[in-house]
Formats: C-alpha cells, structure tokens, sequence
C-alpha cells in the first residue's frame, strides 16, 4: 500500500500523480470538509481499482473514509465518529432513527431486531448515504442471538464501544383483563432482553478498557401509569434500576452508563397494545403529544459525544404539551 500525504480538492489530479505506476490501493490525504459544527476535518481517502484497470479516475473505487485531524478530539462529533455502536430494535421507531443519525455522524452502526427486512432496509438506506452499517435479525429474548449480534460487531469492526439496549414493546392493558402472555413478554424484552445485551457487550468493554451501556427506559419508569400501564411502568422502572446498579458496579472500568427515558414520541410502538380501548386511549393520545422520533435520537447522540470523563446519566424527554 503506498501512503501519499498530499492536500487536493481535486480527484483527477491526485489519482493521476500519485496512482501512476502503482495498482495496489492508496492511501492519500486528500481534502478538508466541513463537518455540521462547521470545524474544518482533514479526510483521508483510500481508494482501490480492479487489478487489470487502467489507472482512470472512473475505475477507481472509493474503500474507505477516515477522519483524520488531530483536533478531532475537540470537536462536538469526536466521540461519535468511528465509534462501534450496537442498536437492538433498529427496525423501526427510535432505534432506527437513532442508527441514522450516529452513522451520519460516523459511527458505525450494527442494527438488530426480528423483522429482518426492515434491517436490511435501515442498512441499505445508510450505506447508500455513504455511512457504515451492518445488520442482524435478532430475538433480544435469545441469549444466543444477542451474543450473535454483539460478535458481528467485533468481527467486522474489531470493537463495540457503544451497546443500545433499545428493543422495546408496549402491550397496554388493565391488570384486570390477565394478559399474563403480554407480561412474560415485557419481561422477557426489556428486562431478560436488556441484560442478554449487558452480557455481551461487557466482556469487550471490559477488553477494551472502555464502553458505553445506553438503555431505554422511558417517562413511564418514573411514573406510573394505570390502569393499564402497569406492567410496562414495572419493566421500565427495573431498566432504571438496572442502568443505575451497572453505573455503580461499572464506573470504575471505564464504562459509561446512560438510561434515556423518554415520553410520547412517535412510533410503532403503539401497536403492540392488543386491548382495544387500551390502544384507542394510546393512538389517541399520541395522535395530539408525540414528537419525532428524532428527539430520542440527538438525546443518544448528546449521551455518546460527551468527552470520555463526562457520563450522562439519564436523559428524561418528552413533547412539552405532555403533563406527566
Ligand atoms: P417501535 O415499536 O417503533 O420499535 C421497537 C423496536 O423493538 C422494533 O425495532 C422492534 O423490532 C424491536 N423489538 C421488539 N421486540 C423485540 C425482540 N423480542 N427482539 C428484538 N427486537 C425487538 O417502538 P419505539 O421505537 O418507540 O421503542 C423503542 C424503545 O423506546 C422501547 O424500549 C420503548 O419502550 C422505548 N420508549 C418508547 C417511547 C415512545 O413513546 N415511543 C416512550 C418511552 C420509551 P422487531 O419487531 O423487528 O423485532
């Protein structure tokens, strides 16, 4: 690999200078952008062409994208470009738009959830935009799955510097009614789900001497909501709880821990309440209060670019209009 430092805005003058007699892939310093917070980045641009090509500008590949300034650690999208981020319930609603936005931030997204068309799709979208991902149909209730998810991760990208414990249902229903199927789901998928996450990740973290555990509790842990949101408050409160214990048990190894706790916010989520009345009062009331799921997203994206000795502990959001 040849290694060429060399500033140009312009593709054709470099490729022609520095690619000439050379066909394995370059490494050139090539440009300066402007990343969102407006501070100038220095890219580095590898490129690569088939074997017998002519060295052309047209049959040259772009491989990879590398932030390279040394004042990267500076800037506001530091700790989220090339970060290794694991989302679990990437499918749809906050965690897919959460995957969206750290990867156009440059992180490198690893999406998990069962419907695995949706996580192709979610994939596909984000590599299109030039960002990195990858994607597994992934039951949070699996052990075995999560584990899965968590090793794709290391594999490709050699690291998780971020787990997202996102998956979520929320089957609203009064007690009364004895949907004790509902119950053992919740759970199944935010309790067992969010550990069966904790479990994979924390070895690497551990290896690493860093990470981050992000989890996704909701307003609903603080406060219960009832009759009907019970169960969900019980399971929401335990991720509170949980996240809280794994902060005091993990701080002293270089891991971060963050419960996001949001209110309203649209998505799929209100179709996994089966209680007919149960579910006209939550469309209804998502209908008038749900904020985009966006918000939940810049609130991940707040938590993960906080310089390393800064945690974030809980982020508690919700549409202004909503009252508790
Ligand atoms: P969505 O229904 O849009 O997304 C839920 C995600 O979880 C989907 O990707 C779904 O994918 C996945 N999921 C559900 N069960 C499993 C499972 N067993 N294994 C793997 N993935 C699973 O809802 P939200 O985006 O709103 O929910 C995300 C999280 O945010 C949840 O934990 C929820 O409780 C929490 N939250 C949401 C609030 C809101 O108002 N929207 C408020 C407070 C908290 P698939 O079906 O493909 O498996």
């Amino acid at each position: 690999m040849s290694a060429i430092s060399r500033k140009s805005h312009d593709a054709s003058d470099v490729l022609e200078n520095a690619f000439g007699k050379d066909k394995s892939p370059c490494r050139l310093v090539y440009g300066v952008a402007s990343l969102p917070l407006g501070t100038p980045v220095e890219l580095e641009v590898i490129f690569e062409w088939p074997p017998d090509a002519c060295l052309l500008e047209s049959q040259a590949a772009v491989r990879d994208i590398r932030i390279l300034n040394k004042e990267k650690q500076k800037m506001g999208t530091s700790n989220i470009a090339d970060k290794v981020v694991v989302i679990t319930g990437a499918s749809s609603g906050l965690g897919e738009s959460t995957a969206k936005l750290l990867a156009r931030h440059g992180a490198k997204v690893v999406v998990g959830a069962r419907r695995k068309d949706r996580i192709d799709a979610v994939v596909k979208e984000i590599s299109a935009a030039g960002g990195k991902a990858i994607g597994f149909a992934v039951d949070v209730t699996k052990r075995a799955e999560v584990e899965a998810l968590v090793k794709g991760a290391i594999d490709s990208f050699g690291r998780v510097d971020v787990m997202v414990n996102n998956a979520g249902i929320m089957p609203i229903a009064p007690i009364a009614l004895l949907k004790v199927e509902e119950w053992d789901r919740q759970i199944d998928v935010h309790i067992k789900g969010v550990l069966y996450g904790v479990a994979a990740a924390l070895p690497q973290m551990q290896k690493q001497k860093s990470g981050h555990i992000i989890n996704l509790a909701s307003v609903f842990g603080i406060k219960v909501f009832a009759p009907g949101g019970t169960v969900y408050c019980a399971t929401k409160a335990a991720v509170r709880t949980l996240t809280e214990g794994l902060r005091m048990e993990l701080h002293s190894q270089n891991i971060r821990c963050t419960i996001i706790s949001p209110g309203a916010v649209a998505s799929e989520l209100q179709n996994s309440t089966s209680d007919p009345s149960s579910a006209k009062f939550v469309k209804d009331l998502y209908e008038k209060l749900a904020i985009p799921a966006d918000s939940v997203a810049r609130a991940v994206l707040y938590a993960i670019e906080q310089p390393a000795d800064v945690e974030i502990d809980e982020v508690v959001l919700r549409p202004t209009a909503q009252d508790f």
